[in-house]
């Protein structure tokens, strides 16, 4: 039995949230869940967006399913995503892009996994007026050894582990020589360790041109916070958007999976909400938790569903919702097993 805590999230994570619970409880996998709270749901009730409760719980058992939190633009609270990440150190976010059958999307037979650095470069929060000028801005990026061991071994890792042929440093070495170009001489030098995976490296204007010309060429992408911010993104458009795309955060000890995509407070409540996203990032989960058969068998579920424009969602092109897309993948999964 695996014990794992469950933020249902804002505005559609309720629904998306039902969605994936149903599916991995059709898989018969045996789940715990233990239910905690964030986001704005937890601030109308307890006047903090990140309980104590909700830290101690995934400080105990590791590993969290989270659904999409509202946060306030301009002001309010500060995104607790941010920091749930600093505070678990989830130095590594894992983000797939795969097409998916029946998903439309500009380019077909891409398969890549970008590794993005979570904890540093430009997005350390050191900004500043300059001599309090405010026509004059700075912004400091940090870029340190251990970090960039952390993440790039991550990624070397993972390609031997799940078999994956190459990986691909993202940098900027030529203008930011210091930070980037650190970046890629640990690269350089762990990549040395692992002779069985290709390694290459590509300035970031360059990886940005031939993704969206050639993706089919990438493989593993392991890069800085701001270019894996972007080019992350990038992905996610080539595979048709944040609604399909799951992801992990993952440190030492814990692990975060969570959808990209946003709390779509315009959908909230009609039963429009599309699962994809978080059901991938939970198949993430059940992969990182060793339940890769059952992984498997979902996923081959979800494919055989997504081409059926009768039970997907509209943001897919499809005249369906949540529950019927829902019910459909418990279907294929009921023949699948
Ligand atoms: P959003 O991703 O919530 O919505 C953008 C558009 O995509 C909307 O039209 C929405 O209806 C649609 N959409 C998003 N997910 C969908 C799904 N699963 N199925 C169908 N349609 C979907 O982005 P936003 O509107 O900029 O942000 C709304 C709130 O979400 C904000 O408070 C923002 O801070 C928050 N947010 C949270 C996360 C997170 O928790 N990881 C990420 C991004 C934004």
């Amino acid at each position: 039995m695996h014990n794992i805590v469950l933020i249902k999230g804002d505005g559609i994570g309720p629904e998306i949230t039902e969605s994936v619970l149903k599916i991995l409880e059709a898989a018969k996998i045996e789940i715990n869940w233990i239910p905690a709270s964030a986001g704005m749901e937890a601030y109308e009730s307890s006047g903090n967006p990140l309980p104590d409760e909700t830290v101690a719980l995934i400080d105990k058992h590791k590993i969290a399913l989270k659904g999409p939190l509202t946060t306030p633009v301009g002001s309010g609270f500060r995104s607790v995503n941010v920091a749930l990440r600093q505070r678990f150190h989830l130095f590594c976010n894992m983000r797939p892009a795969r097409t998916l059958p029946g998903v439309p999307s500009r380019f077909g037979n891409v398969d890549l996994i970008t590794f993005r650095e979570n904890t540093q470069g430009m997005y350390i929060g050191q900004e500043r007026y300059v001599e309090g000028d405010q026509n004059r801005a700075e912004s400091i990026a940090v870029i340190t050894r251990e970090a960039s061991e952390r993440i790039i071994r991550s990624a070397f890792e993972y390609a031997r582990k799940y078999r994956r042929r190459k990986v691909t440093l993202v940098h900027k070495a030529n203008i930011l020589k210091y930070t980037t170009g650190l970046f890629l001489q640990v690269g350089q030098d762990i990549a040395k360790d692992y002779p069985d995976i290709t390694f290459n490296d590509m300035i970031v204007d360059n990886t940005a041109m031939q993704m969206v010309m050639r993706p089919e060429t990438f493989d593993i992408i392991v890069t800085t916070n701001l270019f894996g911010d972007i080019l992350s993104d990038l992905a996610s458009g080539l595979v048709g958007g944040l609604g399909v795309t799951g992801s992990a955060n993952t440190g030492d000890k814990h692990a975060i999976f969570e959808a990209v995509h946003g709390s779509a407070p315009d959908i909230a409540g009609k039963g429009m909400a599309n699962p994809t996203a978080l059901l991938l990032s939970a198949l993430m989960m059940l992969e990182h938790i060793g339940e890769l058969d059952s992984a498997q068998q979902i996923r081959k579920a979800l494919y055989r569903t997504l081409p059926d424009k009768e039970v997907i969602t509209a943001d897919l092109g499809g005249e369906g919702s949540t529950s019927k897309f829902t019910n459909a993948v418990v279907s294929q999964l009921k023949k699948i097993t």
